[in-house]
C-alpha cells in the first residue's frame, strides 16, 4: 500500500479498509456509524449489537455494556470514504459520505422483475435496476405494447384451477408508462388470499409523488369495486409487500373468483389508473366525521 492514502481510488482504499480489519466479526460488513465494543476489545457494528438477543459479545461471550463504543475507530470509519454495497455489481461510486443516498438510487441495485418476480433472476445472475428495462423488452416483449399509456387494463390469466393451487402464484399485469416513469401491476395469490398492487419502477423517492386508482370489473362488465393506493417502489420485495400487506388491495380467494373472475375468458379484469399525488380522481372524497 502506498504511504499517502488516495481516498479517491477505489481499490487502495478497499486495500486500506483490509489491512485495517474494518470490518464487523459479525457481519462481515464495512464499519458505518456507532461501533459498540465488549470489554475485551472486539467491535462489533451497530446493527448487529441490535439484532442480537442476548447482551453477550458474539465473539467471546463477555456481557457487553451497551454504551461502550470505540468512539476512536468510529472517528477513523468517518473519515474515510465508502464504496457502494453494489460495487460486485459494477458500480465504482466511492462517496466521502452519504453513500447510502447513493444506494437507495445506484443503477446497480438489485431488484425483482415485475413481470416476473423472482423468477427473472437467479443468485448467480441477478438483475440490476439499470438492466431492468431492456430486460423487460428483451424477455417481455409483450408487456411493451401499451408502455406508453397512464391508464388501461391490466389483465390477470388465471386458469380456474390456479384458484385452488396451494402455492404462491404471480400473475403480471401490465406496463404503464407516466411523466417518464414505468408502472406495472401484478396480483398475487398467497395462501387464501389475493394481493394486488402497482409497482413503480424508480426509486423509492420518486415512488411517493405517485398513487394508483384500481377499479375491478365484475362479471356483468361493470366496474364493482375500485381503490386508490399509493403506488410501491420496486426495491420492496415479493414478500415485503406481502407481509406488510398496506398500499395494496386484498381480498380473500373465494371473493376474487365469485365476483371479478370471468368464467368465459379466464381471468380477472382490473382498470388501472397512475395519478400524480394529490391529483384529483373525479370522486369526491368521503367527509370525515366530527370528532
Ligand atoms: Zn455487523
Ligand atoms: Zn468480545
Ligand atoms: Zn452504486
Ligand atoms: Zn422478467
Amino acid at each position: 500500500m502506498s504511504r499517502f492514502l488516495n481516498i479517491n481510488n477505489s481499490h487502495e482504499v478497499a486495500e486500506f479498509q483490509t489491512e485495517l480489519d474494518l470490518k464487523c466479526p459479525v457481519c462481515d460488513k464495512l464499519f458505518r456509524g456507532n461501533i459498540h465494543m465488549c470489554p475485551k476489545g472486539h467491535n462489533i457494528c451497530h446493527n448487529c449489537v441490535s439484532k442480537i438477543n442476548s447482551n453477550h459479545c458474539p465473539v467471546c461471550r463477555v456481557v457487553l455494556d451497551p454504551e461502550a463504543r470505540n468512539r476512536g475507530l468510529e472517528r477513523v470509519v468517518a473519515i474515510i470514504p465508502e464504496r457502494c454495497k453494489y460495487e460486485s455489481f459494477g458500480c465504482s461510486a466511492i462517496r466521502k459520505n452519504g453513500i447510502e443516498a447513493h444506494e437507495a438510487n445506484c443503477d446497480h441495485r438489485i431488484v425483482d422483475c415485475p413481470l416476473g418476480l423472482d423468477r427473472c433472476s437467479t443468485p448467480e445472475s441477478p438483475l440490476t435496476f439499470g438492466n431492468l428495462m431492456s430486460h423487460i423488452e428483451m424477455t417481455h416483449r409483450t408487456f411493451m405494447a401499451k408502455a406508453h399509456v397512464g391508464e388501461g387494463y391490466s389483465r390477470f390469466d388465471a386458469p380456474a384451477k390456479s384458484f385452488e393451487d396451494p402455492s404462491v402464484l404471480i400473475f403480471p399485469g401490465a406496463l404503464y408508462g407516466f411523466n417518464d416513469n414505468y408502472f406495472s401491476s401484478v396480483a398475487v395469490k398467497w395462501g387464501h388470499w389475493m394481493y394486488f398492487w402497482v409497482y413503480a419502477i424508480t426509486t423509492r423517492r420518486k415512488a411517493e409523488s405517485y398513487d394508483c386508482i384500481l377499479k375491478f370489473e365484475n362479471k356483468n362488465n361493470f366496474l364493482g369495486r375500485w381503490s386508490r393506493d399509493p403506488v410501491i417502489p420496486i426495491d420492496d420485495s415479493l414478500f415485503d409487500v406481502l407481509n406488510r400487506g398496506i398500499n395494496c388491495v386484498t381480498m380473500p380467494v373465494g371473493m376474487a373468483k365469485e365476483r371479478f373472475w370471468s368464467e368465459e375468458e379466464k381471468r380477472i379484469a382490473v382498470y388501472v389508473i397512475i395519478k400524480k399525488t394529490g391529483q384529483g380522481t373525479g370522486i369526491r372524497p368521503r367527509k370525515k366525521a366530527k370528532t
